[in-house]
């Protein structure tokens, strides 16, 4: 199962932390000059096959790749966008209001908590006040006790979200899967986080693999040690894709481990 014929493949991308740097608050994030080619690139290598699987808006995630406008799934996958350039379809109702706004309340616990309303789904980033996770999850845990019954807390690097039980990012990979520019080849998923975890496993149970990036999440056992591996991956990637059938050969990881897969 050797990572060298583009028609074979399929790769599905987590964003922050895995494409670029974790900053401090998700306005701060710097995106590199290259990234929007290098996607370009793979896109057209891998005949279209190639997706955004994020936890951010869709919006957000164009804003960034100016002027691509890749297949993605926003926000775990409470928007999915089924084609380049297409529209954006949304698989939930917005958020509860009254959820929203005891989310938004949770600023006030201490400062430094920043609170990302989403409209599907609302996030409270607390990586500049660390001491405050035990308080922000009592709270959160209370809010969605006592909310309708389709939220969850889905916990991630220093942020806690709120969201649609039923669109985790493995979700959106099944779905993603069916469309006919996947249908057929092995997915590779790249993910940094926890909401990625169930993304991972449904790369394995099609055939393909999850990779990981270190972080706070995945500390022992990851297979790049950052955005910027995950990036010269990619590109290598790339190359080898456009290079002729014959003389392909697949780029190594800089751990030599292949993640999770199929074998174990
Ligand atoms: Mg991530």
């Amino acid at each position: 199962m050797m990572v060298e014929n583009p028609s074979e493949w399929a790769v599905f991308l987590d964003l922050d932390g895995t494409l670029i740097d974790i900053a401090p608050t998700p306005r701060l994030v710097s995106i590199p000059s290259d990234l929007a080619p290098l996607l370009a690139r793979l896109c057209v290598a891998l005949r279209g096959a190639l997706a955004i699987v994020t936890g951010r808006p869709i919006v957000d995630v164009d804003r960034f790749l100016d002027p691509l406008r890749l297949i993605t799934a926003g926000v775990h996958g409470a928007e999915l966008r089924t084609e380049r350039d297409g529209q954006v379809l949304l698989t939930v109702g917005p958020m509860d209001p009254g959820v929203a706004a005891a989310v938004s309340r949770l600023s006030d616990l201490a400062p430094g908590i920043v609170v990302e309303p989403k409209i599907y789904s609302i996030a409270v980033h607390y990586r500049l006040a660390p001491s405050a996770e035990p308080q922000l999850e009592a709270a959160l845990k209370n809010i969605v006790a006592g909310s309708p019954d389709h939220f969850i807390l889905s916990p991630g690097r220093y942020v806690v979200e709120v969201v649609p039980r039923h669109v985790p990012k493995g979700a959106a990979l099944e779905a993603m899967m069916g469309l006919p520019v996947f249908k057929g080849r092995r997915p590779i998923m790249i993910g940094d986080d926890v909401p990625d975890e169930s993304a991972l496993d449904a790369a394995v149970r099609h055939g393909g693999f999850g990779l990981r990036v270190a972080g706070e999440h995945f500390t022992g056992q990851a297979d790049f040690r950052d955005p910027s591996d995950v990036r010269s991956w990619l590109a290598a990637s790339a190359d080898n894709f456009e290079t002729e059938p014959g003389k392909r050969r697949e780029p190594s990881l800089p751990y030599g481990t292949r993640g999770r897969n199929a074998q174990g």
